[in-house]
């Protein structure tokens, strides 16, 4: 026995109205006006997917949390087990727009990535890190924020 959805496409701004009907593991989608959409609705009634965007703790930064964001989509069913799995995490300057502050999250295959720069509080606060090397991973896109992360908020 088929159901039958209606979601509404969200690729491009016209948005049409698409009604999927889902039939065991296969969709049929109508209403769509390009091949995008079709693929969206069938995505979406079958297994819906999501971009996670959120904030993370930061210490020793001029801000108090970083704006973070998946480099990709996740299931939408595990964004809360997302959630917990990010809530622990604290990062510390310097880092970057760009920085993977946790690699593989929940082994999905996407990243959780800095959608801005971290910087410290005061000059003086991260001198001797940045001198001993170990916060001077600024600008090394892709590890930089592995370093500055870590798990286990106090
Ligand atoms: S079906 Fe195509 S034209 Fe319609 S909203 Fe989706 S992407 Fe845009």
């Amino acid at each position: 026995m088929s159901e039958t959805k209606v979601v509404t496409c969200i690729e491009c701004p016209r948005g049409c109205r698409l009604s999927v009907s889902v039939d065991g593991g296969a969709a049929t989608v109508t209403g769509h006006a390009c091949p995008k959409g079709e693929a969206y609705g069938a995505q979406e009634a079958i297994s819906p997917m999501r971009t996670l965007t959120t904030t993370v703790v930061a210490e020793g930064a001029a801000t108090r949390r970083l704006p973070v964001r998946t480099d990709g989509e996740l299931p939408l069913g595990r964004l809360l087990e997302a959630m917990a799995a990010i809530d622990p995490v604290v990062v510390r300057p310097p880092l970057r727009r760009g920085d993977v502050i946790v690699r593989d999250l929940l082994g999905l295959g996407v990243d959780l990535v800095a959608t801005d720069d971290l910087v410290p509080a005061t000059p003086s606060a991260t001198a001797p890190l940045a001198a001993s090397g170990i916060a001077g991973a600024a600008g090394t896109t892709g590890t930089a924020g592995t370093a500055g992360a870590e798990g286990g908020r106090p």
